[in-house]
């Protein structure tokens, strides 16, 4: 039985790439500089994993900025506006890597980015490939070879990881209409049989091919190339061991396909779907030389393996396969793990009994090889200890008081029907706002944040460092908050907010406040490019001890006659940019969650808030994989959501904001909501996210976003009102709501006080025409 490695974190232990990549792109280090921080990280990670005992360790898993990218120059797609930057201005590879990733803006050049998106139902983000009828690849960069080359001069057993062909294609997007990208594949192989037989010659035996869109629902068209793909691979390299792998879901009605192409080695993500095992075990397709890695240890989270629940999976496969045909590995590459546990430091929250329920990357590699460890004939006494310790933790999670609330787990299985719906439907609840609120048409509203400036931040951190008083910070928010109070009375916003200039982050300012977090010091997670987050972990049963925002909404209302809207972050959002525990489905946790947050909406009620948002901005990524869960998935989500604002009287306004969404396949669970107002990003799209809920005839109040924050730009009356307009012609005027896209966070002052001024005045234009 062997051990292997999907992939390991890139961007280092104390994010030594962000850095080094920030430095570069600020001109503050040389390319060979930046380089070498590069080789660094690759050494340090392949030489952890050698000392660890992993058999095969994976390289050309880092990148400077994405695997995909990275993928796109190896097969020299790179789309044309950037050619100019190879012939004129004869660009490295990685400048220009990172001209695609980031844009070119410089020496007369203004080139845009490639699109990002996300990777699965990552926070990961990718470089969206662009794919044009004429495309033609060939081979640009030897990255892979390079890296392969570089392993093996430090003795490392290294297995090459590459995208696999057809994952590439279909993470891609068309460019022009009226063809396929997957009618690119004749073009594109020959390419990725020359870069496979380029590591051949290096001494390359077993590769690793990812194919991950084998855990998305396929069409058979697409079934079809990938028996066709993996059928001319195996011709071409009859003597390559390839490991195929996918992960995030089941294989599911893939698996037929899956189990025959002609690869040695199938990767099985245990963790999402463990249920696979047996079912690919008890398959006739299942052939005689087929191997099997098997994805135990969780690459998506933070948890602890347990061992014997994994021992059982090891067993059942090498009792029918033999050992000789079962790897043991991570569900799928540990990118999506922060790096290493043990250089957490902080003993207040993250506890030695926390801690000993949790594994980051480093920890993770070693449990993959503890668990071949006892897999063997007969364990070490060393290995056996770490079973028995395993078992203990695993037990004590089980009932740790830690963890375990009587309190929370029986106000959640209370939970009615009646709890998830407010008083009256919304047709009878707008009759009371309206007499309670008095607002004109087209009321005015921001999303919740104002500029978070640099004082702001300088007095988070000074505070941090008992540099200056609870009381002093308390004093200079209290005037920020007052100013931001007193310009939005008169630039004449309708809805005011307080700025949430308290909050560091929307998730973590929860977090901190709800029992049943916990925050690392260096749990750093690759987001995108050098973009690094680092999310809560719910390890416990959440509960709200006491109020979290009443103190801040209550002073913004004090010093206003003027609406001032309480400002929360919804369930699900909490959820899904957090760690989640692993011993409760997520949509318990979930809706613990809910509960507090209901308890504070309330709170905010009874504290004379009449306006409270709910912030839903990830529900939409929230999404399983395959279009079979989304039901189930939506259906708590949703729950979530209205158990959180359902407590409060009919005349209380409940709003949510959702950003980069589309609505038109879950628009009915987004009216399900049943948030009075619903404010979303919209501009980019010209008001075509409108769309889906003028065909729904969405009966609440919308404010669909008039201008991009993303920008420093600062939009016109005239552009404004002509979005307005649009918005006009699809959805009734007395149902719209006048607002910017997002949160005004990241924006300057001076950029906001002049866009608020406008779209306020385009808001008196509109009530002009009516
Ligand atoms: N209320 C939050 C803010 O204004 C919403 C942020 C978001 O949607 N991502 O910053
Ligand atoms: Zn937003």
């Amino acid at each position: 039985m062997r051990t292997h490695n999907l992939g390991y974190p890139r961007i280092g232990s104390r994010r030594e790439l962000k850095k080094a990549c920030e430095a570069y792109w600020a001109g503050k280090q040389t390319l060979s500089e930046l380089l070498t921080a590069g080789r660094d990280i690759r050494q340090k990670n392949w030489q952890l994993q050698q000392d660890a005992g992993i058999d095969l360790i994976p390289c050309n898993d880092f990148s400077f900025y994405d695997q995909v990218l990275d993928m796109s120059l190896m097969l020299g797609a790179v789309p044309e506006r950037y050619t100019r930057l190879i012939t004129e201005q004869q660009l490295s590879v990685t400048d220009l890597m990172f001209a695609m990733a980031r844009g070119y803006q410089q020496d007369g050049y203004d080139i845009t980015a490639m699109e990002m998106t996300k990777w699965f139902d990552t926070n990961y983000h990718y470089i969206v490939p662009e794919f044009t009828a004429a495309q033609q690849f060939s081979l640009f960069s030897e990255k892979v070879i390079d890296e392969f080359n570089e392993a093996r001069q430090q003795q490392i057993n290294a297995k090459p990881v590459l995208l696999g062909p057809v994952s590439y294609l279909l993470l891609g997007k068309e460019k022009e209409q009226h063809f396929s990208r997957l009618s690119l594949i004749d073009r594109l192989l020959p390419v990725y049989m020359q870069i496979i037989g380029k590591l051949y010659n290096a001494g390359a035996r077993t590769i690793q091919l990812d194919e991950p869109c084998l855990s998305l629902n396929l069409t058979d068209k697409e079934r079809q190339i990938f028996r066709g793909t993996y059928q001319e691979i195996r011709q071409t390299f009859p003597g390559l061991h390839i490991m195929l792998a996918s992960y995030f879901e089941c294989y599911g009605d893939n698996l037929p396909v899956a189990l025959q192409l002609p690869v040695d080695t199938l990767h099985l993500d245990l963790v999402r779907c463990p249920s696979q095992l047996g079912d690919i075990l008890a398959s006739p397709l299942l052939s005689d030389t087929l191997q099997l890695s098997l994805g135990l240890v969780d690459g998506r989270n933070i948890w602890i393996n347990d061992h014997r629940h994994s021992l059982s999976l090891i067993w059942q496969a090498s009792n029918r396969l033999g050992a000789d045909r079962v790897w043991i590995a991570p569900s799928c590459s540990l990118l999506h793990s922060p790096c290493d546990l043990s250089l957490e430091s902080q003993e207040n929250t993250l506890t030695p009994e926390i801690k000993q329920w949790l594994a980051f990357a480093k920890q993770k590699i070693d449990e993959v090889v503890t668990l071949q460890q006892l897999a063997s004939e007969s364990p070490a006494a060393a290995a056996k200890a770490k079973l028995e310790a395993n078992i203990k933790a695993i037990e004590s999670r089980k009932t740790s008081p830690l963890i375990h609330n009587g309190k929370v787990k029986q106000r959640t299985a209370k939970i009615t029907d009646a709890d998830a719906r407010r008083e009256h439907i919304f047709a009878e609840r707008r009759v009371q706002q309206r007499a309670a609120l008095k607002l004109p048409l087209f009321p005015t509203t921001t999303i919740g944040s104002f500029p978070q400036t640099k004082e702001v931040r300088t007095w988070r951190a000074a505070l941090k460092k008992q540099e200056i008083t609870p009381e002093q910070y308390d004093a200079l928010l209290k005037a920020e908050t007052e100013k931001a109070i007193r310009w939005q009375e008169e630039i004449g916003i309708d809805v005011l907010v307080h700025g949430e200039f308290e909050r560091n982050d929307m998730v973590e300012y929860f977090g901190e406040q709800l029992s049943g977090f916990v925050f690392t010091e260096n749990g750093w997670v690759q987001s995108y490019g050098s973009r690094c987050v680092k999310p809560p972990i719910i390890y416990g049963d959440v509960h709200r001890e006491t109020p979290m925002t009443v103190y801040w909404s209550s002073y913004a209302q004090s010093l206003t006659n003027k609406l001032v809207k309480g400002m929360l972050t919804g369930p699900v959002t909490i959820l899904q940019w957090s760690f989640v525990r692993n011993d409760q489905p997520r949509s318990e946790t979930c809706t613990q969650i809910a509960l507090a947050i209901r308890d504070e909406v309330t709170d905010l009620e009874k504290a004379g808030i009449k306006v409270i948002q709910i912030d839903e901005p990830a529900i939409r990524e929230g999404l399983p994989l395959r279009k079979e869960n989304w039901e189930d998935y939506l259906h708590w989500a949703v729950r979530a959501f209205r158990i959180a604002a359902s407590g409060v009287k009919d005349e209380t306004q409940v709003h949510t904001h959702m950003c980069y969404s589309e609505f038109n396949d879950i628009i009915q669970h987004i009216a399900d909501m049943d948030a009075d107002v619903i404010t979303i990003e919209c501009s980019r799209s010209q008001m075509e996210l409108l769309d889906a809920f003028a065909a729904f005839r969405y009966p609440n109040e919308i404010g669909p976003g008039v201008y991009d924050i993303h920008s420093p730009r600062v939009p016109s009356v005239d552009e404004m009102t002509a979005l307005m307009e649009k918005a006009k012609a699809v959805i009734p005027a007395d149902q719209l709501w006048v607002n910017p896209d997002c949160g005004l966070k990241t924006r300057h002052w001076d950029e906001t006080r002049k866009a608020l001024i406008a779209m306020v005045a385009t808001a008196r234009e509109l009530r002009k025409t009516v």
